[in-house]
C-alpha cells in the first residue's frame, strides 16, 4: 500500500488531498467550497453519483459543536463558573459561529474517516476512489 493510514490521518488533519497530499481540498478563492477534483492528481473529492457522501461531515460538525462547545458551556454555567445569561449568549452565538469555523475540518475529517477504513479505494493504492453501494464492493 503506497498511502498508509497514518498518512491518511495526517492529510485529513491538514486539509490535503488523501491521495497525493497536495493542499487542494478547498478552493483558494473560497472558504467553504470544496474542489471537485485534486489539481495535482485529478482525484475526485466530489462525485456526481455520490451526492450524499458529505452529509456525514455535517453530522460530524454537529457532534463536535455539541460535545466540543455547547456541553462545556453548559457545564461552566452548571458549576457557576459563568452565569446562565452569559452561557445562553455564548451558546447562541457559538451554535452559529463554531460550525462555520469547523466546516473545513469536518469535510476533511469525513474524507479522512472514509479512507482510513477503505485505504484500498485510493487511486494511489490501486483503487478507483469511492465506490457506490450495491456494486459488490
Ligand atoms: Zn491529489
Amino acid at each position: 500500500m503506497n498511502v498508509t493510514r497514518a498518512q491518511i490521518i495526517t492529510r485529513g488533519l491538514t486539509h490535503c488531498c488523501p491521495n497525493c497530499a497536495a493542499p487542494t481540498l478547498f478552493r483558494r478563492d473560497s472558504l467553504f467550497r470544496i474542489n471537485p477534483r485534486c489539481d495535482r492528481c485529478d482525484f475526485a473529492f466530489e462525485r456526481q453519483d455520490d451526492e450524499g457522501f458529505f452529509l456525514g461531515s455535517m453530522s460530524l460538525n454537529y457532534g463536535v459543536t455539541i460535545m466540543g462547545f455547547l456541553v462545556p458551556v453548559m457545564f461552566l454555567a452548571f458549576f457557576n463558573v459563568i452565569s446562565v445569561k452569559v452561557a445562553i449568549i455564548l451558546a447562541s452565538v457559538g451554535a452559529v459561529v463554531f460550525p462555520a469555523l469547523f466546516y473545513r475540518s469536518s469535510r476533511s475529517w469525513w474524507l479522512m474517516n472514509y479512507y482510513f477504513f477503505f485505504p484500498h479505494h485510493l487511486p494511489a493504492n490501486g483503487g478507483d476512489g469511492r465506490r457506490g453501494e450495491g456494486r459488490g464492493d
